[in-house]
């Protein structure tokens, strides 16, 4: 296993380190986080640079790059905002879905507008009364013809609401089969008769908003649903490892930055006379943040590598999940002490890390659902 990064790899990370120093700045994330809006200029220019395309093959106008260097690349952005690198990678990750299990009419249709960026994807699993346990999901689509016909609401969309978004919407397609046996996965695009969309407020992703979606008697042709009839749980399974390894490249990013604004206010900041990381209960909270951020990168690392050596590795996809997000949480949650009450207020971004973070370890699989599973690859029924 190799911790050094590649030529390529190198200049990479410093694209992306350019290019959001020079885009995505404090000034910028705080005027879009108070307006509510929807980054589309800033994904547009990343677009224009290819980004949308990295992980594509060459054939649909992409990069074909490796998996790894595009995990890399999420590193390097959410060191400027968690939020931005969510909503770019929801859109890349759906795309991806529809890339391997789509029919050669879907992929046509809509991987060149994924990476030209105007195709946006969501994911919309979650309902009600099915949120850790996803395969309770209730929302049924029933053939009619050369339709089917969708009834049910999903609930914690993300960015469901933005203009040319189509929803990979999970659905029940067969109640007499086992809850996960009998689920498939239809296109559905948001602006069609029948899809109602309405916001809910939350502490943050206030820029790419999360969404409730009502779906009353909507059509789609029949040609919408994507891979094989019941065969949803399995098409949302096959993309999880190198998903949530996005995701956790993301956290290990993001903590990295709040760090960082920690450790340089600590230094600067003078009281009895001295800079508080003097004081050593402050340097203490600083080393074991820096070494659990640490910890969290090698953890993701190790599951970056198995996956591509093709070793399977969801138990250690899990512990990087569990751990990256849970450190990111604590790391926003001791910055703001060390920050005092600066930390607090809205001058400073360390609240912008309290709220970014905080919903990590429920979203994307609970740290509890984390713990069950890697429980149970130790052979431990929870
Ligand atoms: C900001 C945000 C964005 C989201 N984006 C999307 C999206 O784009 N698409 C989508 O489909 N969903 C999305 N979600 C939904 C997200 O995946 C769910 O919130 C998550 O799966 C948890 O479901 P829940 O909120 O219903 O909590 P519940 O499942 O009700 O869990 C509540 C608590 O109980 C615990 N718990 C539940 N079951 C067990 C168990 N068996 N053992 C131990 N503890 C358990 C959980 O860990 C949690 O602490 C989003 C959520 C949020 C908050």
């Amino acid at each position: 296993m190799d911790f050094g990064l590649s030529t390529e790899q190198k200049m990479l990370k410093k694209s992306v380190n350019d290019f959001m120093k020079k885009e995505c700045t404090v000034e910028f994330l705080r005027k879009q986080d108070e307006e509510e809006a929807y980054p589309y200029k800033l994904y547009k220019k990343m677009a224009k640079l290819g980004w949308f395309g990295l992980a594509y093959p060459e054939e649909y106008g992409g990069s074909g790059l490796s998996s790894t260097d595009f995990i890399l690349m999420a590193e390097e952005m959410a060191r400027f905002s968690f939020e931005i690198t969510a909503g770019f990678g929801l859109t890349v990750f759906c795309g991806l879905i529809v890339l391997k299990h789509g029919t050669q009419e879907q992929k046509d249709y809509y991987i060149p507008g994924v990476i030209n960026g105007k195709q946006r994807l969501s994911i919309a699993i979650s309902e009600p009364d099915a949120g850790s346990d996803a395969a309770a999901l209730s929302t049924t689509a029933v053939l009619d013809g050369d339709s089917w016909v969708i009834n049910g609401q999903k609930t914690f969309q993300t960015a469901a609401d933005i203009d040319n978004t189509t929803m990979c919407v999970f659905v029940r397609t067969d109640e007499e089969l086992p809850k996960h046996k009998g689920i498939s996965l239809i296109l559905v695009p948001n602006d069609i008769k029948g899809v109602t969309i309405t916001r809910i407020k939350t502490l943050a992703r206030k820029m790419i908003h999360t969404c409730e979606v009502f779906l009353d008697n909507v059509r789609v042709p029949k040609t919408n649903l994507v891979g094989k009839l019941n065969n949803g749980m399995k098409i949302l399974i096959s993309g999880l490892e190198l998903e949530r390894l996005f995701a956790c490249s993301s956290y290990n990013g993001s903590a990295q930055a709040a760090m960082d604004l920690a450790l340089d206010y600590a230094k600067k900041r003078q009281q009895f006379g001295k800079p508080i990381a003097s004081f050593q209960a402050i340097a203490h909270m600083l080393a074991d943040m820096q070494t659990e951020i640490d910890a969290a990168r090698l953890l993701t690392q190790r599951a970056i590598w198995m996956h591509d050596q093709g070793i399977p590795c969801m138990k250690e996809v899990s512990m990087a999940k569990l751990f990256g997000s849970e450190t990111y949480v604590k790391v926003a949650n001791q910055g703001m002490q060390i920050m005092g009450g600066y930390g607090y207020t809205m001058e400073y971004e360390m609240q912008r890390h309290f709220r970014d973070s905080r919903v990590l370890t429920v979203s994307a699989g609970s740290s509890q659902m984390q713990r069950t599973g890697i429980a149970k690859a130790l052979g431990v029924k929870a």
